[in-house]
């Protein structure tokens, strides 16, 4: 099969022929018929994972077609349309007995800990957990742009936000993980403040439903700025970028008793930002993470797209080939762009 490969960290990964994958027992393999190209790809390519093996086939936000199946494997069957959350549980470590699969703790994630979905096949394991069908009206290109943003960012408002109708959600970064949350927010009944740097960016996000939206560089106190359009601060604030700036601020701008929800990543020299945490104390505030999604969670959101209250295909800003993917991973750190690169022809 067609793969992209990288035997080097940072150094231009290549398209080369590479032997199909076959599936283990309990797993199937996908011929990818979409995926997406993530900040996360990025991060693993210039070295900041270290679970990434080399040589490396990135890709993680995928969809496609089961092309054979596992002698164990009994939920599914060749030909089905299926997609993937980006962190697979293994089905027996404590955090997948309690439903956790998202913080496994042997996780299986295509493009990081395996092989990924740059290429024209892939393999999934424990299929009967962590494969979610696809409606036959999703396209694949949309299911594929739901594998790792926007789930990370419907856990981080529905699950770990607790978000409910007519709270202040202040969303900080609006990428892909932040546009998806201003979306899913909005949808639940939340007033949504976005913040970003661009003006661009800052008008998709009042055209997908924020009511407010702050422009950082032309404020003197973010957080000071969302604290006074709400009222008193957000209830559920998400740092959707993953950096200290937008952390910091996110923390700060809650009201009592709010919730912070990091969902952006936070990786090399951002991995331990600075924190207000006599503000934490003294307003009991929450810190939360955000990590993907149980594939048996996919349910609620499916059927909040089928109901046409959340529309991700919104979000795609363009699809490429798998050639031209090489040039997206490589630039994918220049915040150029509004919406998902999705590569659709392999
Ligand atoms: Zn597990
Ligand atoms: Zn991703």
């Amino acid at each position: 099969m067609k793969a992209v490969v990288y035997e080097s960290f940072s150094a231009p990964p290549q398209i080369k022929n590479v032997p199909d994958p076959t599936p283990e027992t309990h797993g199937v393999v996908v011929k990818v018929m979409a995926t997406g190209v993530c900040r996360s790809d990025w991060h693993g390519w210039v070295g900041h994972d270290p679970d990434i093996q080399l040589p490396h086939v990135p890709g993680h936000e995928l969809a496609g077609i089961v092309e054979a199946v596992g002698k164990d494997v009994t939920q599914w069957k060749v030909g089905d349309r299926v997609t993937v959350p980006f962190v697979g549980g293994c089905g027996a470590c404590p955090e997948c007995h309690s439903g956790n699969h998202q913080v496994c703790d042997t996780q299986f994630q295509p493009g990081f800990t395996h092989w990924g979905s740059f290429a024209q096949y892939v393999g999934i394991h424990q299929a009967d957990i962590n494969l979610v069908a696809l409606p036959e009206t999703l396209d694949f290109a949309t299911a594929a742009s739901l594998g790792c943003r926007f789930v990370t960012s419907f856990r981080a408002v529905v699950d770990q936000g607790k978000t409910s109708a007519g709270q202040w959600v202040a969303v900080h970064g609006c990428g892909g993980v932040g546009l998806s949350a201003i979306m899913i927010a909005n949808a639940i009944g939340a007033n949504v403040v976005a913040i970003d740097i661009s003006e661009e960016k800052l008008e998709l996000a009042r055209k997908l439903g924020a009511v407010a939206t702050v422009n950082a560089t032309r404020v003197a106190n973010v957080a000071e700025a969302v604290v006074e359009i709400t009222r008193g601060g957000a209830h559920v604030s998400l740092d959707a970028l993953g950096h200290p700036t937008t952390c910091f601020n996110s923390i700060s701008n809650l009201r009592k008793r709010g919730k912070h929800v990091q969902v952006g990543l936070m990786l090399a020299d951002h991995s331990t930002p600075a924190i207000p945490m006599s503000k934490v104390i003294a307003h009991e505030l929450e810190i939360l993470g955000s990590h993907g999604m149980q594939a048996y969670r996919y349910d609620a959101m499916l059927a909040m797209m089928q109901s046409g209250k959340l529309a991700p295909d919104k979000l795609i800003g363009r699809t490429i080939s798998l050639e031209q993917s090489i040039d997206a991973l490589m630039n994918m750190d220049k915040f150029e762009g509004t919406g998902v690169t999705v590569i659709t022809e392999f």
